[in-house]
């Protein structure tokens, strides 16, 4: 027993080695569906810090990494915030490419951990940004059907940093809450609502355009979605190009925002939603192969794709394929034409 609590503390003593603690005079709670970013800007702004970055150095946090566990520990003690509420919102080290967020187990290139990405008019109604826009595939608000933001109008190229004075003002003074939303497709409000639900673990009852890919709720796992969603957004690239595409993704908006467009419309009406990709993909637009040398081409495409997506999603994308090569009116560049 006292050897127990001698390695405990001992434990504890290391840890504050190891991770700085700073005892702030203002503490808070996050609110529902806060994300980390937004909860540690309200923390730096109500101790009068500077800037989220201030307050990154006094507590030695990593920036745009995920944490580890003991981090929760350091940040309830530093910023107040309940440790089991702190574990769902923090991206956390699981494993190797592995990580952890509100309980759902994600890989690494899900969670776009060095941008930041927000909703003016979430940022507005609300006053604070949501934990899943950081899901690297997400490009639309469900609520207010708008693009996210990642960037101020003052320097669309440069991303907003940790540096800025608060959650939603830019460097440069901007307040973005006062953007204006550039409103999303139908097809893409739908997926993020979709996507939002699954993350939350909300059921929706009836079919959804995720179910209708994946057939039935009970199969969805957000990690999967994520992985097709991603998948759809970058299937019309060339084919040896697609791992490498797959294995580091999309960040900024401004490519994800296209991919996301793409991959919504694939969804939307599955499987015949996916055709024009496999033709991109395929290099179909110009004429209309023999079933020989599409089946040569489609299973070239389907062995760049084995082993960089989920089980699931490599099943889902076989019966997509499958469905191509049984409606060969899809295989011609005429029927793209017709459909236009
Ligand atoms: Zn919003
Ligand atoms: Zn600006």
């Amino acid at each position: 027993m006292i050897q127990k609590d001698a390695l405990r503390q001992f434990n504890s003593i290391l840890r504050a080695r190891v991770l700085p603690t700073t005892d702030l005079l203002i503490h808070h709670e996050p609110y529902k569906n806060e994300s980390l970013e937004s909860y540690l800007f309200r923390s730096a702004n109500n101790n009068a810090l500077k800037s989220l970055a201030e307050l990154e150095r006094s507590l030695s946090l990593p920036n745009g990494k995920p944490f580890s566990y003991k981090r929760y520990e350091q940040l309830s003690t530093s910023i107040g915030g309940s440790v089991s509420r702190l574990a769902t919102m923090i991206p956390t080290i699981y494993q190797n490419n592995i990580l952890m967020l509100n309980r759902h187990s994600l890989l690494n290139q899900q969670l776009a951990l060095t941008t930041s990405k927000l909703c003016p008019c979430c940022v507005k109604q609300y006053g604070y940004g949501k934990i899943y826009w950081s899901l690297a595939a997400l490009a639309v608000c469900e609520e207010h059907g708008v693009y996210l933001i990642d960037s101020c109008i003052c320097k669309p190229d440069a991303l907003l940093d940790t540096a800025r004075p608060s959650y939603s003002v830019c460097k440069c003074g901007l307040d973005l809450r006062f953007e204006i939303g550039r409103p999303a497709s139908d097809n893409a409000v739908m997926l993020a609502e979709e996507i939002v639900r699954l993350f939350n673990r909300i059921p929706k009852p009836g079919n959804s355009m995720l179910t209708n890919v994946f057939g039935g709720a009970s199969d969805l796992i957000l990690t999967d979605v994520l992985t097709l969603v991603a998948l759809l957004g970058v299937l019309d690239s060339e084919t040896g190009s697609i791992g490498v595409r797959l294995a580091r993704p999309l960040v900024r908006l401004a490519y994800v925002v296209p991919a996301f467009e793409k991959a919504a419309n694939a969804l939307e009406s599955w499987p015949a939603g996916v055709f024009p990709l496999f033709r991109a993909a395929l290099g179909l637009n110009q004429y209309t192969p023999k079933p020989s040398v599409l089946m040569r081409k489609l299973s070239s495409l389907s062995e760049a794709i084995d082993g960089k997506v989920t089980p699931s999603v490599y099943k889902v994308f076989l019966a997509a394929q499958a469905a191509f090569m049984q409606t060969p009116s899809a295989w011609s560049p005429v029927h793209l034409s017709q459909k236009v």
